[in-house]
């Protein structure tokens, strides 16, 4: 028989059939405060496909910690081929300050592949290409919108190979966007080095929000069966045929003024037609804010005070679809009316 490969992360080794947590040091605080980052690994006793699943790049984007707490207590990964590894919280600095950003304001997810001598964020990217990404074949990275804005459940990858249009749709998300890497993003590091990565995204920053909870959950596990990590009939396959967007845009402020909005997170709209008001204060001013293009709302701005040109709706474009296509994938269709 020949051995196992050894399997370790920071050099803890993991043996088949071994569950672990390993704490991947990063730094200390000058309040002597210790920057760790918790890493869950499960083992399968076979071999098979490594898989990573990270959450809080940005700390405070947080429907994701849930979603991997939720897998990892799964007994559907009690007998798992190959081998998961879990990180539900990376920016831990901005996890425990309710923050996007590391102490020097800098994007974790803008910092990849970071360098070892780089800044905390470069460093932090660096470490985690080094103990997990390059050990990896595929990765799920949560998202979700940014502090007052949220976004429907949507998968993000690139798909121009079959090997990730296939992972994409196995999630089975209601939408996926084809979009082009971001610089300096771990989906782009994970990506020049083959790793099979998807990005979800739904939810708002700073919530836990149940249906973008299971989503994300039910998707994963999904996902998981469809390269072989679960077994096919353990896991509830609900099927939406996800639609596919090449491109979405925003909708931007008109004037300066409070929002009225007329069309909710999963609306199909229509070009021309009136998606909310701008409004003054007094009452003197009502502008009407109409799509150019045909989309589905896939971000919303939940603060309705706005300033001129501040992002109010993203839209995905989508080809034409009947309203029966629509509603059996979910989305709302036609809008509800403003009053
Ligand atoms: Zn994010």
């Amino acid at each position: 028989m020949p051995r196992k490969k050894q399997f370790a992360i920071n050099g803890t080794k993991i043996a088949p059939g071994e569950r672990k947590t390993v704490m991947l040091p990063v730094a200390e605080l000058y309040d002597f405060t210790a920057l760790e980052i918790p890493v869950h690994v499960i083992r399968g006793k076979k071999d098979g496909p490594v898989m990573f699943l990270s959450a809080a790049l940005h700390g405070d984007e947080i429907n994701g910690v849930e979603i991997i707490r939720e897998i990892i207590k799964s007994p559907l990964v009690d007998d798992i081929k190959g081998t998961l590894i879990a990180l539900p919280v990376v920016n831990i600095f901005g996890f425990q300050n309710k923050s996007r950003y590391l102490p020097d304001r800098r994007d974790l997810n803008r910092s990849f592949p970071g360098s070892k001598h780089g800044s905390l964020a470069g460093r932090i990217a660096h470490l985690f290409m080094r103990e997990i990404v390059s050990k990896c074949t595929h990765g799920i990275d949560f998202h979700t919108g940014a502090i007052h804005r949220s976004n429907f459940p949507q998968i993000r990858a690139s798909l121009d190979n079959k090997a990730t249009m296939d992972f994409a749709s196995s999630f089975n998300a209601p939408i996926i966007i084809d979009s082009s890497m971001r610089d300096g993003s771990l989906r782009e590091a994970a990506r020049s080095k083959k790793v099979n990565i998807l990005l979800f995204e739904g939810g708002e920053a700073l919530r836990f929000e149940s249906d973008v909870i299971s989503m994300g959950v039910r998707g994963t596990l999904q996902a998981m069966s469809n390269i072989g990590m679960i077994e096919d009939e353990k896991v509830e396959n609900t099927k939406y045929e996800s639609i596919v967007a090449k491109d979405s845009f925003w909708l931007r402020a008109p004037n300066s003024g409070t929002v009225r909005m007329g069309v909710q997170l999963g609306t199909y709209v229509k070009k021309g037609q009136v998606v909310g008001l701008i409004l003054d204060l007094l009452g003197d001013v009502e502008i009407e804010i109409t799509s150019p293009e045909d989309g589905i709302v896939i971000g919303v701005n939940n603060l309705p005070l706005v300033t001129l040109g501040e992002a109010i709706l993203h839209l995905a474009t989508v080809e034409r679809l009947n309203k029966r296509e629509l509603k059996k994938r979910g989305f709302i269709y036609p809008q509800a009316d403003i009053d």
